[in-house]
């Protein structure tokens, strides 16, 4: 290996894998396989393999922007933006309160960035209005995992016990086209003997690898979950022992179970009876097995009591908290989990602490050497935060994300951004959404900078810088500081990531994702380190956890709590104007909203914009032929994209991947109709009709 091959991650998936940043003699890097890391052992898509095509200065920004007295962006020094925005940011708090001024963050930053943004909210901004895009991404298996476990990490045991528990049923996951690397994992149980259960409405890359696949129509996985598990009832296959030990609320779910046999889940899902049987014929055959879910039953207005359901399947069969067995989220964006923990989500403090606890509020206070009083209430959810822009917020500070493309509702939101007094972004690239902005801040990336994230595993890596960035871009903890020190913050805030990682530690100390125990030097060490990690009172070191729940379940009691949930419809359902449903989600070659991928030459033309995926029967029934321009309409607008027509969607549905801005923006459609325990938004189904659009 060349000696100057700095050991990095991939700046997109949860999957986090390794790679290689090797120096060009040009200038630049190159990725490089880095087999070592057990993760994805040296195999990464298209996207990891390609993703140092961004760091070149035409495919990113390289200056600061502001808005100029003619309209346009134009460029700027760093003290004139800087100085522009804590202008914009205190005259707005002067007009309209603390609370008219947010800050939307984003789940690919780093551990670093989030728990220095949720700082610089409460302590700083002093504002109860900060939120970020990942509540769009897993909130409602987090929530219903506290539910359940009392503790939300994604994957509550390393990725390879996957390839070794005998049945896995996967649900609404994609991962053979969202994080390829992760596949193996599935091919090595089933040659291994195990088996495989895809659920998905649409017969995916992934479902091609099952032994069986279910197909229910959008927004049925939870009527699935209480059938199967009514079968499981009713065949023999409960665990008592493990019910009357382990867990408690059994008697209270049994009823709704029951209530949903199996000639009425096959009415609602159009899931075949001999297939519901097999499927839990397969998932009980062997002691050992596993639920994973990912957005398809998550996002949905019931996404929190569907995973609920799916956890209490796990915990009714004995299929948790035992080894090579449990329930586990795929979380989807680069720091989707770690992003959760510390402190920019709407109710939380950093540790995964709850901004309402007195107790929390009061450690965390300490760390940040201020009054506890003084520290805000919880606010609004990420949609909520962004309906609300220019009514009640009316400045707003956005960093990493791009709800212009990845927002429900888009249209709609994106006319409340663009009625904003102010809006700053920071940003690496000139996305849809900084296109709005009054000032623009070119901020630095995954290979020009240090940080940690945690992967869907729980597990703390470390990302190193291995190029300098362009000479007029600055880190997101730089902006923080210049920020905070022109809004009256006379502490400063650090901008070395070791620095703030030492912080974080202390303010994680205790709480339910600890992260006391690690060290920049013991993650780069032992290739990641699994929270909770206390720091050890005695010499040896707390080897982190990488399997939860094995004694005890993180409730109160020790015990996992089954809670009661029952079938009911989506917040739309097909109608006469709207006949079909739509789910949406990604495709191989593209990331989340596009903003770095659409950059990218061989992503683009692998995948060069949206489509509408049909079924054949609904393709004839409508006079359309492949690649005709196809008009899909909801409640909230109206979008086009060529047809692809497929046997693999079912005929009542199609399909849009949700990455490009423009006429074909399927969030455009999407309904932000919220579950009202995780404020997730319904992207994965909607009602629309389709029809002929004509030509451009
Ligand atoms: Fe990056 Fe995810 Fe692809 Fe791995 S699977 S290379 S983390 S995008």
């Amino acid at each position: 290996m060349n000696p100057s091959t700095v050991d990095t991650h991939c700046p997109y998936c949860a999957l986090q894998c390794g790679m290689g940043l090797a120096a060009l003699p040009a200038g630049g890097v190159e990725v490089v396989e880095r087999p070592a890391f057990p993760v994805n052992r040296g195999a990464l898509c298209g996207k990891g393999r390609t993703a140092p095509e961004v760091l070149a200065r035409g495919a990113r920004l390289t200056e600061p922007l502001v808005r100029g007295a003619g309209g346009a962006l134009e460029p700027a020094g760093w003290d004139e933006a800087l100085d522009r925005v804590a202008e914009g940011l205190l005259r707005t708090r002067a007009a309209h309160g603390r609370d008219a001024v947010g800050v939307f963050g984003g789940g690919g930053l780093t551990n670093e960035k989030a728990y220095a943004l949720g700082k610089f909210a409460r302590v700083v901004l002093r504002t109860s209005q900060i939120d970020y895009n990942g509540r769009f991404c897993m909130s409602s298996a987090a929530a219903a995992h506290q539910r359940a476990f009392g503790l939300d990490r994604g994957l509550p045991f390393p990725l390879e016990d996957i390839a070794r528990t005998g049945c896995v049923i996967l649900v609404g996951s994609n991962l053979a086209e969202t994080m390829p690397p992760a596949l193996r994992y599935l091919t090595e149980l089933r040659e291994r003997g195990g088996t495989l259960i895809v659920v998905d409405p649409r017969r995916t890359r992934t479902a091609e690898h099952a032994d069986l696949h279910l197909q229910p129509r959008p927004g049925t996985d939870l009527a699935l979950a209480l059938g199967l598990l009514h079968l499981a009832v009713a065949e023999g296959y409960l665990d008592e022992e493990f019910i009357a030990e382990r867990t408690t609320g059994w008697a209270e779910a049994r009823p709704g179970v029951m209530a949903h046999w199996p000639e009425l889940v096959e009415r609602i899902t159009g899931v075949p009876v001999p297939q519901l049987r097999e499927a839990v014929r397969m998932f009980c055959a062997t002691p050992e097995g596993m639920v994973l879910t990912a957005r398809g039953p998550e996002q949905q207005s019931k996404g929190t009591d569907t995973v609920s359901a799916w956890i209490n399947l796990c915990l009714a069969t004995g299929r948790a908290g035992r080894p090579l067995s449990g329930y586990g989220c795929l979380t989807g964006q680069g720091n989707g989990q770690g992003g959760r923990e510390h402190g920019q989500k709407a109710d939380q403090l950093p540790g995964y602490r709850k901004l309402d606890d007195p107790a929390a509020r009061a450690h965390v206070a300490a760390v940040w050497g201020v009054d506890p009083d003084d520290l805000p209430a919880p606010g609004r959810s990420a949609y909520e935060l962004l309906d609300t822009l220019g009514v009640e917020v009316h400045a707003l500070l956005l960093m990493g994300s791009n709800p212009v493309v990845s927002a429900p509702n888009a249209a709609h939101i994106s006319e409340r951004i663009a009625s904003l007094g102010f809006l700053a972004v920071c940003d690496v690239v000139l996305s849809e959404t900084a296109e709005l902005a009054d000032v623009v801040l070119p901020v630095t990336q995954w290979a020009e900078e240090t940080g940690t994230t945690t992967n869907l595993e729980g597990r703390v890596i470390l990302r190193r810088k291995a190029i300098d960035p362009p000479p007029e871009v600055r880190t997101d903890l730089e902006v923080l500081n210049g920020l905070a020190a022109r809004l009256g913050w006379e502490k400063g805030f650090p901008t070395d990531p070791e620095e703030v990682f030492e912080e974080l530690r202390r303010a994680s100390a205790g709480g339910p994702a600890d992260y006391s125990g690690i060290t920049y030097r013991r993650i780069a060490e032992e290739d990641g380190v699994f929270w909770p990690c206390p720091q050890s009172s005695s010499d040896a070191a707390h080897p982190g956890t990488p399997r939860l729940f094995l004694e005890r379940f993180a409730t109160p009691d020790g015990r996992a709590r089954f809670v009661p949930v029952l079938h009911r419809p989506s917040a739309e359902e097909p109608s006469a104007d709207y006949p079909l449903h739509l789910t949406t989600g990604r495709v191989l070659a593209q990331y989340q909203s596009g903003a770095q991928t659409r950059r990218v030459r061989e992503l683009n033309a692998a995948s060069p914009g949206p489509f509408v995926q049909l079924h054949p029967q609904l393709a004839e029934r409508l006079g359309i032929t492949e690649g005709d321009r196809l008009a899909v309409t909801s409640r909230r607008g109206r979008a086009v994209a060529p047809a692809l027509i497929s046997s693999a969607i079912r005929p009542d549905t199609v399909f849009m991947p949700f990455h490009w801005p423009g006429e074909g923006r399927a969030n455009t459609l999407t309904n932000p109709a919220l579950d009202p325990t995780s404020r997730m938004p319904e992207f994965k189904v909607c009602a629309v009709r389709v029809e002929a659009a004509g030509p451009a």
